[in-house]
């Protein structure tokens, strides 16, 4: 199995390929397990980051790879999404790829009952974690150039079935999962895909406040056909295949890296 898994990686090759990913917070992001896996496939990457608070933080994960381009960007204000890519059209000219791993709930909005969702909750919920990829892809449009390019977003089962506490996200992720594929639609005549990652729990920041989370993980390595929880290197490898070449025929998709346990009824 690790031999397999080895020989992949040398097979995807993305050295010359560009991209930007949002949603490193820290090492234990998702968004930073892709790009681990991107710089060592070759690619160039360019990061955004929320706000002040989390520029050092990043800037700790991020500076294994060198100095990378990094760029404040809350992704809620289109302007501050703008400016990410007018930098760096500035720098680079093109891109080839765009990694969306953008969620946040208030975190009162989070457990308790769904029907007690807050109205401004709701609209926070959606519009961080589901419209954000809207002008993160639209806006990244013009900078793909003539061969196309490729986004990745990610999900989660919560989208389909109901996970107690996961409550609101579970809307916006919805929503994310139904975006994708309208974008997919929208920008297919330019060979720019768009997927998404249904990843099973993973312990992170953006996890840490999910009550029901250990339920989740427990659930997941008890019932799941391959026996035990995902980890992030396993994502990563997806994220890897989907915005590389090898999945040129690939749009419009979720693949679900869950370790079978979408496909388990009882
Ligand atoms: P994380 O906390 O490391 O990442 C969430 C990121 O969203 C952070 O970098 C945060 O800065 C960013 N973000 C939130 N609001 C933002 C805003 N307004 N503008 C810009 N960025 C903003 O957690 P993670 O688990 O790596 O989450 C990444 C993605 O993976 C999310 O979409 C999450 O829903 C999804 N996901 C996570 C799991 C899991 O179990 N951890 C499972 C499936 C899917």
């Amino acid at each position: 199995m690790k031999g397999k898994a080895k020989l992949m990686a040398v097979s995807i090759d993305l050295t010359g390929k560009r991209g930007v990913v949002f949603g490193v917070a820290n090492q234990r992001s998702i968004a930073w397990a892709i790009s681990e896996r991107l710089a060592e496939a070759g690619a160039e990457l360019a990061f955004t980051y929320q706000n002040e608070r989390l520029r050092q933080p990043v800037e700790k994960a991020t500076s294994a790879l060198g100095s990378p381009m990094l760029i404040q960007c809350d992704a809620t204000d289109d302007d501050q999404v703008q400016a990410v890519y007018d930098q760096i059209k500035n720098d680079w000219d093109e891109i080839d790829f765009v990694v969306h791993c953008i969620a946040y709930a208030e975190r009162d909005d989070l457990g308790g009952d769904f029907s007690a969702t807050n109205r401004q909750g709701f609209r926070t919920a959606l519009e961080v974690s589901a419209y954000t990829l809207m002008p993160v892809v639209g806006r990244a449009a013009p900078l793909f150039g003539e061969s196309g390019g490729s986004v990745v977003t990610l999900t989660f089962d919560a989208s389909q079935r109901v996970y107690p506490g996961y409550n609101i996200m579970g809307t916006a992720k919805a929503a994310l999962e139904n975006e994708m594929r309208q974008l997919a639609v929208e920008f297919g005549d330019r060979n720019i895909r768009v997927n998404a990652i249904s990843a099973g729990p993973l312990p992170t920041l953006a996890a840490r406040s999910i009550p029901g989370f250990r339920d989740m993980t427990r659930a997941h390595r008890e019932r799941s056909p391959l026996g035990r929880n995902i980890n992030h290197s396993e994502v990563a490898n997806t994220a890897l295949f989907l915005l590389s070449d090898m999945a040129s025929g690939i749009t419009g998709a979720i693949i679900p890296v869950d370790a079978g346990y979408g496909i388990v009824a009882l």
